[in-house]
């Protein structure tokens, strides 16, 4: 058995003018969201971040359902972005801790992750950060192009590489964490950690018994520092731990299960006639549809092989006449022939002037529908270092190649550095108005990231 007992604080910081961090503490649940995006983007989308994985944890509170309702909370803000024009772009951070029971009967946290909201444990005395942030910074010093000291003051530890919502699919670190009497869970938004050192949120961790209290205490030291930035801070207390486990907190990675569980190929590929059913991992739980469903990537390749599959459907309906011609005037054989050695001129009949008219129709509708699939789609891509708007399939379909509408004024130095390698792959718009919307987003977030000014420094 395990008992928990959680406190939570956020606030807007001193350089803000919303707050657009969002927090859960249900009694098994606990997690904060960083959301980002132009107007109530980020609100908006971490609002549903957190929604969606209560929804999500609530029917399936296992570590699998843990990530499908991470899964599923991205593929919710994705979609929302797509369909509101304002949110166009929105995006959060999520890390969360449910409690679930292990596979030996035993109560255990599942922990999950995506972007620079952390999760810290204070076990024994001692804070040890257990995620590590999805960061430009990060990521070179995990690849050792800098050292962690480096990475803690470099300039692209705000810019993440890894975020919920801003693309058809994600990728959640997910781990597994057994907690003992006495440890304490700690979620923060980076307000919190690129104000106050690992060293003062120690103290305070060890001095303020009351998880409330020492929330809102850690929230205080943001804003006494800075407050660059919205704070949130979530402390959940172990206030009894499954027994017999003592010692280190065990703390493993878990590796997706299933290669569905990861995000798909960005190409979408035909599927292998004889490769498994698309839904292998379907009716096993009750999340499994809400993922199906929500599957991000399937969805655009799924919706052009549907389109693909009845163009070429028409196409074929379309030589398949051609061979008609002898069987239709068969009966008349004879007359045929006889016209035909007398040299007379050929009668064009109303059947004759229908099949003309079939054999040629059916082509040009199957044209018209591959040009009007073709066609009708916008992208936001880069043209010459700026944001350009593209009328067409990417790389061109059936032989009609995009074209350039328009050349945005914006370049790609005037938006968040993390967006720019959904620029490159592109997504698709529905419209000419949504793409230009979209750019607009983009742009403001830039500019609302750099009118608050860099907490870096002067
Ligand atoms: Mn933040």
């Amino acid at each position: 058995m395990t008992v928990l007992r959680a406190g939570v604080a956020t606030d807007i910081g001193r350089a803000r003018d919303s707050n657009e961090d969002r927090a859960s503490t249900r009694s098994n649940l606990f997690a904060v969201a960083d959301g980002m995006g132009g107007h109530v983007g980020g609100e908006v989308a971490a609002r549903i971040a957190i929604e969606t994985l209560q929804t999500g944890f609530e029917q399936n509170p296992t570590t699998a359902g843990l990530r499908q309702a991470f899964v599923a909370a991205n593929s919710a803000i994705f979609e929302e972005g797509i369909r509101v024009d304002e949110l166009r772009g929105m995006g959060t951070t999520l890390t969360a801790a449910g409690l679930t029971v292990g596979a030996d009967g035993r109560d255990m946290m599942c922990l999950a992750h995506v972007g620079d909201s952390r999760a810290y444990l204070m076990s024994r005395g001692e804070l040890r950060q257990l995620t590590s942030d999805h960061s430009l910074a990060e990521e070179r010093f995990r690849h050792g192009e800098m050292t962690e000291a480096e990475a803690q003051v470099h300039p692209q530890r705000h810019i993440l590489t890894r975020a919920l919502g801003v693309g058809p699919g994600v990728d959640v670190d997910l781990w597994e964490l057994h907690v003992s009497s006495g440890d304490r869970l700690l979620l923060c938004s980076d307000g919190l950690s690129n104000e106050v050192s690992l060293e003062q949120m120690t103290q305070v961790l060890a001095s303020v018994r009351d998880p409330r209290k020492a929330a809102r205490a850690l929230v205080d030291r943001a804003n006494a520092h800075g407050g660059s930035d919205n704070v949130t801070v979530v402390v959940v207390d172990v206030l009894v731990g499954e027994e017999g486990i003592s010692g280190q907190p065990v703390f493993s990675k878990v590796l997706p299960a299933s290669p569905s569980m990861s995000p798909p190929p960005a190409v979408p590929q035909e599927p292998p006639a004889s490769g498994p059913a698309p839904s292998t991992d379907g009716g096993l739980n009750p999340m499994a549809p809400v993922l199906a469903a929500g599957k991000p990537k399937g969805a655009s390749p799924d919706v052009t092989g549907v389109v693909r599959a009845a163009a070429v459907q028409t196409l074929v309906r379309a030589e398949r006449p051609a061979p008609a011609p002898p069987t239709l005037p068969a009966p008349k054989e004879s007359r045929r022939a006889r016209r035909l050695r007398l040299g007379a001129p050929r009668r064009i009949t109303a059947r004759v002037v229908l099949f003309l008219l079939l054999v040629l129709a059916v082509p040009a509708g199957a044209i018209a529908v591959v040009h009007w699939y073709a066609m009708d789609n916008f992208y936001v891509a880069i043209h010459q270092a700026h944001l350009a708007i593209y009328q067409g399939r990417q790389g061109g379909f059936a032989g009609f190649e995009p074209k350039l509408v328009t050349v945005s004024p914006v370049s790609t130095q005037e938006v968040m550095a993390f967006r720019l390698p959904a620029l490159r792959s592109t997504l698709d718009e529905p419209s000419l108005e949504a793409s230009r919307q979209y750019i607009a987003n983009l742009h403001e977030e830039w500019v609302s990231d750099h009118a608050l000014g860099s907490p870096v420094g002067p």
